[in-house]
């Protein structure tokens, strides 16, 4: 395949403009750099608020940008020093692969406290901007250039790339959150707070390390009875039930201590608060799905009284892509992960992508060049 000069792309000009599709250079390939042609790449709830606007006070927001931060792509052309994936896998062209985050290396949190995803320098792919090297870094577009300090991991063919694509987010993320909670108890309760795509893949995720009771909180009864099926021992309707009322089925599901885990995969603020109602004294809170401005209100005798940690973590490293696609392809068999995939959608009509999310579908699926 020859090298293409441009490629077309979603772009987010500005705050206020909504998004357009563009035809922008492709950048020349430089030394370890990887021009990938995106075969799948899939829509977030971010997504829909950095096009509306919503993200304008977020450092690392910067427009003009490239829209998409949840895709895989298949390897168009290598960089000269670039022959192997992470795992030192020799990837040549047309292998499917995934990416992360390039972190600098040589700021203090990558550097000194080997906390890659706080990286200051971090160009984080789907946030902009176009107008800074290399540009073309969004997954709504023909193609997407990987930097240079990207470390990339091949994509098990067993995999539906849209599915794959789905998990570098969402399921990546709880990967790494669930990490940093350390160990799980063949004995603990875990609660998870919400039912969207990053609680759904965090029941998924329980089941398959073998936490035996697991407790979902969310809405709407589809996505709650998909939690069902994922192996949740319990589901919560977050529209029928009160905080009491949750909470006393918690106590009662845990012979009155509460949770000993509590992962809050809502995004809402309200959430935090209720997860330190939830978990037993001396059990722990994993914040991953936080994005809420407004504030929770806690009590701090929470953490020294009740013993209660709270640990949370943002976005991954390569580590926990390669585990995240390890277990889908190992688990697929046993979980319907389709189910988190909506319509398909072409970069013309990303708009009606966004616009589905809004409206309840979780992961529509965005194809740059449909086959
Ligand atoms: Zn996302
Ligand atoms: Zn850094």
């Amino acid at each position: 395949m020859s090298y293409p000069h441009t490629s077309r792309a979603v772009v987010v000009p500005d705050h206020d403009s909504g998004i357009s599709v563009h035809e922008l250079p492709v950048p020349a390939l430089v030394e370890s750099a990887v021009l990938v042609r995106i075969e799948a790449a899939t829509g977030c709830g971010t997504d829909v608020h950095i096009a509306a606007g919503h993200m304008r006070h977020a450092t690392t927001c910067r427009v003009p940008l490239v829209l998409g931060h949840e895709m895989v792509g298949r390897v168009v052309a290598l960089g000269s020093n670039r022959t192997t994936d992470a795992l030192n896998r020799p990837v040549s062209e047309g292998d499917l692969i995934a990416w992360a985050s390039p972190w600098c290396g040589s700021c203090y949190w990558c550097a000194i406290a080997k906390q890659p995803t706080l990286c200051i320098n971090a160009n984080v792919y789907g946030f902009g901007p176009t107008d800074q090297f290399p540009g073309l870094t969004g997954g709504f577009a023909e193609y997407c250039y990987v930097h240079p300090r990207s470390q990339l991991v091949k994509v098990p063919e067993l995999l539906e790339p849209a599915l794959a694509s789905s998990a570098t987010c969402a399921f990546r993320t709880v990967v790494h959150a669930f990490e940093t909670a350390g160990r799980v108890a063949p004995t603990d309760t875990l609660v998870i707070q919400g039912s969207g795509a990053v609680g759904l893949y965090a029941t998924a995720y329980a089941k398959m390390v073998g936490i035996p009771q697991v407790i979902v909180i969310g809405a709407p009864t589809e996505r709650l009875n998909l939690a069902t099926q994922w192996g949740a021992s319990q589901v919560l309707d977050i529209q029928t039930t009160t905080p009491e009322e949750r909470l006393e089925a918690v106590i009662a599901a845990t012979d009155g201590r509460g949770a000993d885990l509590v992962a809050e995969c809502s995004g809402v603020a309200p959430a935090f608060t209720e997860s330190l109602n939830l978990v037993r004294r001396g059990g722990r809170v994993l914040v991953v799905g936080a994005a809420d401005p407004r504030p929770s209100e806690i009590h701090a005798t929470s953490f020294n009284m009740r013993q209660i940690s709270v640990s949370g973590s943002i976005s991954a490293e390569i580590s926990h892509f390669w585990r995240a696609f390890n277990l889908l392809e190992q688990h697929q068999t046993n979980f319907d992960f389709s189910a988190l995939l909506g319509n398909h959608y072409t970069l013309d009509t990303v708009d009606d992508a966004l616009t589905s999310i809004a409206e309840g579908a979780m992961k529509p699926v965005i194809e740059p060049t449909p086959s």
